[in-house]
């Protein structure tokens, strides 16, 4: 699909990017740059008109797919998630010319767009990325590094804490157990960064094991640690049976 690119001249000035994308802003680095903030204004206009022009034409018995109405609007769709992710990524190289870039599996999704649109995006936006990580790849060497991104949003990525609460809406997030308070994908992009330099995080890994893997090592950080946060720890579904085995003073670990 793609053609073979003939390699340009590309001198690196930093050696690792990790980039979380989403819709609100498209791209968050983990230096807290965030790109592409008018995306997703664009796409919830957009998504009212599709929707409207759907039931427009299903009331008089349409198809979506025959009206030409509609399908102009999906090609407009279609152009500007391209343009957009062409352009922030482009902006991204400019701004940090790196050697390696640290991206995650690709979920494009809003609880605040319809259904349908929320397919389209899903399904036109990671292909247009990995068309154009791949692009990057050929003409700059820039190696595309891919990492598991389960829970990278729930995990702090100052002290390890991985709670569903920590994250409080789809922009902010705020560790139950440190306080650290910033802005959601980049939390994410620090996490990804982070997970492309250590073993156990292949892209691949059951996402009950990426889980188990954060905790024990969250867990690991606490030791010996006077004033651990046991109350927190406790509370959370996601270490419950991980403490039973800390609790037991024979296993040498004790928290409190
Ligand atoms: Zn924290």
């Amino acid at each position: 699909m793609v053609k073979e690119l003939k390699k340009r001249n590309y001198v690196p000035a930093t050696d690792t990017i990790a980039i979380d994308l989403g819709l609100n802003p498209l791209i968050a680095t983990n230096n807290g740059d965030l790109l592409g903030r008018q995306f997703f204004d664009f796409l919830k206009k957009m998504d009212e008109k599709i929707t409207k022009r759907m039931a427009q034409v299903q009331r008089n018995g349409g198809l979506p797919s025959r009206d030409n109405r509609y399908r102009e609007y999906v090609r407009r769709l279609r152009e500007f998630l391209k343009n957009e992710i062409n352009r922030v990524l482009n902006r991204l190289i400019n701004l940090y010319k790196p050697m390696k870039l640290v991206v995650e599996r690709l979920d494009f999704r809003s609880p605040e767009l319809s259904k349908r649109m929320n397919r389209l995006i899903q399904n036109f936006g990671k292909r247009y990325v990995k068309e154009k990580l791949e692009r990057l790849h050929q003409l700059y060497g820039i190696e595309i590094v891919e990492v598991n991104p389960a829970y990278s949003s729930q995990e702090c990525s100052s002290c390890g804490y991985v709670d569903r609460e920590n994250r409080k809406s789809t922009q902010e997030f705020e560790c139950k157990c440190c306080g650290n308070k910033m802005n959601a994908q980049v939390n994410s992009a620090k996490n990804l960064l982070e997970r492309s330099s250590l073993r156990e995080f292949h892209p691949h890994l059951p996402k009950k094991q990426v889980l188990k893997v954060l905790i024990q090592r969250h867990l690991e950080r606490l030791k010996g640690c006077k004033s651990a946060p046991l109350d927190i720890l406790k509370g959370n579904p996601y270490y419950r049976e991980f403490l039973e085995n800390i609790l037991n003073p024979r296993q040498g670990l004790t928290l409190s």
